[in-house]
């Protein structure tokens, strides 16, 4: 195993993405990004790190590996000094897992140092970066972040915020950014809005936050969403909102709503947790189930599992239990036992599943391994009967703004029909979510979401590819 994965990155479930901080006006900044951090550890596994600004020089500390393990001694916060910082924990979607990537990037233009830490995937990055390089441009890392920093570096623009508009002329794709200057924190997102970035305060603290459970742990207020295509400064001024182009049609991440966000976080303005069991309710009303228990995958389907039981009237237990405390390796038994990778994750409780008809709630299916080693545990611990549910739609595309599915041909939707992906889970039965029970799930009056994982409907196509039809290449 890469020493840089955690056990948890086996799981059969997209990973993602990043989670980014902006912290100003404290003169605890740097710990208060990695408080922050801690609380979007589920947002990236691979790097984490932090950039400060003291008022003369600006310092950055980052490293491989899960928070706990970069900000793992008292004095790096001595390192860190100031009371502006940003901060970043990363999974890659672009770019190799290399210390080189990791977040936030610094540099220096003739417009001074800034750091960058970035959530979401640039769809036109490459041939950007490539035409720099072709013009001389020596790039130091593999993510797609750098190429901002170039861009932003060649502007010509007299202020930030006109630099930041040139840049996102040019780059499209998914971003929700913060941004370090010796004067101010910027946060801003795509005029799409794919990923989150939401606004806090605390006294005179201000916070960019990916998801609303790094405020809670700051004991901050949840002031409001960053909107798409905004930019929000934080400076010796308070809080400013700016424009960063033309309006467009918002398609926010709707993964976000269904395994991503933690369900204690409010992302887009909605309480994760409401629009959650709003999935397990319409589940129950579109593919109810003779049973006598419904139980969750844990962690990620607990909520929905909890909707479903309420919609349909069977009773929710707790079936499987997760091993919380695995660390980043471990060591395989010598001889082979069967199911063992999701066994030292997941147990049955025997007394919980024997003889009964059992629903398993899951949030979605990748390539239905995971699943399938827990039906087997379900049945050997004396199901009667196995049905699941599922409170998403069959995941059928690749993502291009930040989500990392495994290729095409690995998504078993992609390959069998759902009567063969049940067969192969070894289920009775096997129902999925419609993309219109999926919408009706989240609200509408802040904009629409992408559904492209589900409907191949992409809001923005990578440029090499003209029409979604390419895709099938
Ligand atoms: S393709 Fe799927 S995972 Fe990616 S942004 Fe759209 S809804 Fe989210």
């Amino acid at each position: 195993m890469n020493k840089n994965k955690t056990i948890w990155d086996e799981l059969d479930k997209p990973r993602s993405n990043c989670g980014v901080v902006g912290i100003y006006g404290s003169e605890e900044a740097a710990k208060l990004v990695y408080l922050s951090l801690y609380s979007l550890q589920h947002r990236g596994q691979e790097s984490a790190g932090a950039a400060s600004f003291d008022g003369k020089k600006f310092h950055r500390h980052v490293g491989m590996g899960l928070v706990a393990d970069v900000f793992n001694d008292e004095s790096i916060f001595d390192k860190l000094p100031g009371s502006m910082a940003i901060g970043h924990n990363r999974y890659s979607t672009t770019g190799t897992t290399l210390i080189i990537n990791a977040q936030p990037l610094l540099a220096k233009s003739k417009n001074g140092l800034i750091a960058i830490s970035h959530n979401g995937n640039l769809v036109n990055a490459r041939r950007v970066r490539h035409n720099l390089e072709n013009e001389g441009a020596i790039f130091q890392t593999t993510s797609d972040t750098e190429v901002i920093m170039h861009l932003l570096a060649r502007s010509q623009a007299d202020n930030m915020l006109d630099r930041l508009r040139e840049v996102f002329t040019i780059l499209k794709g998914a971003y929700s950014l913060t941004i370090l200057t010796d004067e101010a924190i910027y946060g801003l997102r795509d005029p799409k809005g794919f990923r989150p970035l939401c606004i806090g305060k605390k006294g005179k603290t201000l916070i960019f936050v990916s998801e609303t459970c790094a405020i809670d742990l700051l004991e901050g207020q949840y002031v409001r969403e960053v909107e798409a295509g905004e930019i929000v400064v934080f400076d010796k001024n308070g809080i400013s909102s700016h424009k960063l182009g033309a309006p467009q049609e918002r398609t926010a991440c709707i993964f976000e709503h269904v395994y991503f966000s933690r369900p204690d976080s409010k992302v887009f303005d909605e309480n994760v947790d409401r629009a959650r069991r709003k999935l397990g309710k319409n589940l129950a009303l579109e593919k109810p189930c003779e049973a006598d228990i419904v139980i969750s995958v844990p962690d990620s389907s607990n909520t929905a599992a909890i909707g479903y039981s309420r919609r349909s009237n069977i009773k929710f237990e707790l079936g499987f239990i997760r091993n919380h405390y695995i660390g980043r390796t471990f060591i395989q038994p010598g001889q082979k036992l069967r199911d063992f990778n999701v066994r030292v994750k997941f147990n049955v409780v025997k007394g919980v599943i024997n003889g009964r008809r059992v629903v398993v709630v899951e949030d979605s299916i990748v390539r239905g391994t995971t699943l399938r080693q827990l039906t087997r545990m379900l049945r050997k611990a004396g199901a009667r009967e196995v049905h699941i549910r599922v409170t998403s739609p069959p995941i059928t595309s690749p993502c291009f703004y930040g989500m990392d599915f495994p290729t095409r041909e690995e998504l078993i939707a992609n390959e069998m029909s759902t009567q063969k992906i049940c067969e192969y889970l070894g289920a009775d039965s096997l129902e999925y979510l419609s993309t219109e029970g999926l919408l009706k799930s989240v609200p509408h009056d802040r904009g629409g979401y992408c559904t492209a994982c589900f409907t191949g409907e992409y809001p923005i196509l990578p440029e090499k590819i003209k029409n979604k039809n390419d895709l099938e290449d």
